[in-house]
């Protein structure tokens, strides 16, 4: 596949891409709206896979660049993003520090021990369990300077992979989208947006090719209006890198927030059922915290008319299945 847009960049291959395009034509049957695809970016390949391997590409090229020897990154308890950095500097031999913070309230057992915090302690990461209220960039800092005490040379990679650099992974998503796209007739795109480099990546790529596709990003928490105003900050320094000079369509900025729940990894019953459904029509695989809200937005604008049969939609899949595993009662009886 030929990248117009990002293959001069600095990337290490971490990823199986381009990732597939497949139809969903049980789930769109049930919902009686729009075509339905799924980009498979659940199935990018290290270490379960997820959106943020896309990112670590040019991440992970920028701290070999730099010399480091040992990355450091923060999320959540269950982060997939740190899963995947975890990976990235296994397979690359540096070192990694996870710093995990306890921000998802009312969570025990499991959900400190399954899912992706198993893994991070498998690949061999430090891994840092702080109190929400502790300041996770300083703690970060302070690690690197205790690396740096030994002589060694840190790298920390900001939540969620998400600045210009990480971005650019989804320049590159939006590349395999324009290719794949060709018979297809797609009209939307609808994703998941946590940390905004997605959402940035898909808007500035996107831009960039000219696609008239729209952009349709779900918020997968209450953050009055914050996770705009970080895809805000993070485009113009996309555009930069990707020496483009044109503007990004306001509506590739917009971030609806109807389907985010009470809070970031906190259940809603349109989530359940959006995961139990694609779960039992499509034998895919959704997660509870990102993807499972985002499907939980399709369904509704489908249901709502706000895409409808002259519409076809790319779902693209972010990952995170097996924060599954730290929801172990969620999906019973459902
Ligand atoms: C991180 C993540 C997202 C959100 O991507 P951002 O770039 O942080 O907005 C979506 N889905 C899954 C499974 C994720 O892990």
């Amino acid at each position: 596949m030929h990248y117009p847009l990002t293959e001069r960049l600095k990337r290490v291959p971490l990823a199986h891409t381009p990732t597939p395009l497949e139809p969903l034509p049980r789930l769109a049957e049930h919902l009686g709206g729009p075509a339905i695809y799924v980009k498979r970016d659940d199935a990018t390949g290290l270490a379960f896979g997820g959106n943020k391997t896309r990112k670590l590409e040019f991440l992970m090229a920028d701290a070999l660049d730099q010399g480091a020897d040992t990355v450091i990154t923060v999320g959540g308890v269950q982060s997939n993003h740190v899963r995947q950095t975890v990976a990235a500097a296994a397979k690359l031999g540096l070192k990694a520090e996870a710093v995990l913070s306890d921000i998802v309230e009312g969570r025990d057992g499991e959900y400190f021990a399954s899912g992706n915090v198993l893994v991070d302690h498998l690949m061999g990461a430090g891994v840092h369990v702080i109190e929400a209220s502790v300041d996770a960039a300083g703690y970060m800092e302070d690690l690197a300077d205790t690396v740096r005490g030994r002589g060694g040379v840190p790298y920390i990679v900001p939540m969620g992979g998400s600045n210009p650099v990480g971005a650019l992974g989804y320049v590159r998503c939006a590349e395999e989208l324009a290719a794949q796209d060709t018979d297809i007739g797609v009209t939307h795109v609808v994703h998941a947006s946590g940390s905004a480099g997605t959402q940035a990546g898909l808007a500035g790529g996107l831009a960039a090719l000219g696609s008239p596709l729209a952009l349709v990003a779900i918020g997968v928490k209450p953050s009055n209006g914050a996770i705009r105003r970080d895809v805000e900050a993070i485009v113009p320094g996309v555009l930069d890198l990707l020496g483009f000079e044109g503007e990004v369509p306001t509506a590739h900025l917009h971030v609806n927030e109807d389907y985010s729940g009470p809070g970031y990894g906190l259940p809603t019953d349109g989530m359940v059922e959006a995961v139990t459904t694609v779960a039992r029509l499509e034998g895919l695989l959704l997660d509870p915290v990102y993807t499972g809200k985002a499907m939980a937005g399709l369904f509704d604008l489908a249901r709502t008319g706000k895409l409808d049969a002259k519409d076809t939609v790319v779902f693209v899949h972010t990952g995170g299945a097996p924060g599954l595993f730290a929801y172990p009662t969620l999906f019973q009886g459902s």
